[in-house]
């Protein structure tokens, strides 16, 4: 990817993440610091905080049928390869590390047509992987064959099934409610609190009914014995 103007506080991930800008060539690489293991979280997506875009840019993750996020940090230099070494995880906004981990000096890259339903600027790829696809565009824009073998958002995938059957697929694959939308958590927050109070007090009003019931039974019975003497 070409170096772009950062309006974050560079480096975004210090401990983690290495971002080389060759000026001359007018490109730029990632490199990991860490040791993952496959399948693992490298990043989270929400740090530092995301913004949520209705319109992709360059600068935008497609997470969603509608929703994009901007990255706000380092991780925007993440390229893309066919043989990539990380899962961007959008359902859950993590970004993990492919099936191979990552060891310090890898370089870190993921599969642009996973996330990207369009991309305004397709490309030939010169990953050199035996994977190649050779010009990657938007999911939209690839023969589906040659997204086999890759892991997929959700999203993506439902893209993918509705143009095939020309039939909206289900709903579920976008992205439920965005992390760090704190009015959400909020009202989460305080849905949990009540579904809560109102088990207890369900469970209360069970107990002083059955309590009653028994109490009642108990002076029928008494009286029932009153009557009989
Ligand atoms: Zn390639």
């Amino acid at each position: 990817m070409a170096p772009l103007k950062p309006h974050w506080a560079q480096p975004s991930h210090p401990d983690i993440h290495q971002v080389i800008v060759n000026e001359a060539e007018f490109t730029s690489k990632s490199l990991s610091k860490v040791t993952v293991p496959p399948f693992g979280v490298f990043a989270k997506m929400t740090f530092p905080p995301c913004t949520i875009t209705p319109e992709a840019t360059y600068a935008t993750v497609q997470i969603g049928k509608n929703r994009h996020i901007s990255l706000n940090s380092d991780l925007l230099y993440l390229n893309h390869s066919c043989d990539p070494s990380l899962i961007l995880d959008t359902a859950n906004l993590d970004i993990l590390a492919g099936p191979k981990g990552l060891k310090p000096g890898d370089e870190l890259t993921f599969f642009y047509p996973s996330t990207e339903w369009h991309m305004a600027q397709p490309f030939d790829c010169l990953c050199q992987s035996a994977s190649c696809r050779g010009t990657i565009t938007g999911a939209q824009g690839m023969d589906p064959r040659k997204l086999e073998g890759f892991w997929l958002s959700g999203h993506i995938r439902q893209m993918l099934e509705e143009k095939a059957t020309g039939k909206p697929a289900d709903a579920h694959a976008d992205v439920p409610d965005l992390v760090g939308d704190a009015t959400a958590q909020l009202l989460r927050a305080a849905l949990s609190k009540a579904e809560d109070v109102a088990s207890k007090a369900r469970a209360a009003l069970d107990g002083y009914t059955a309590s009653t019931l028994v109490s009642l039974e108990d002076e029928a019975t008494k009286g029932t014995i009153a009557n009989a003497a």
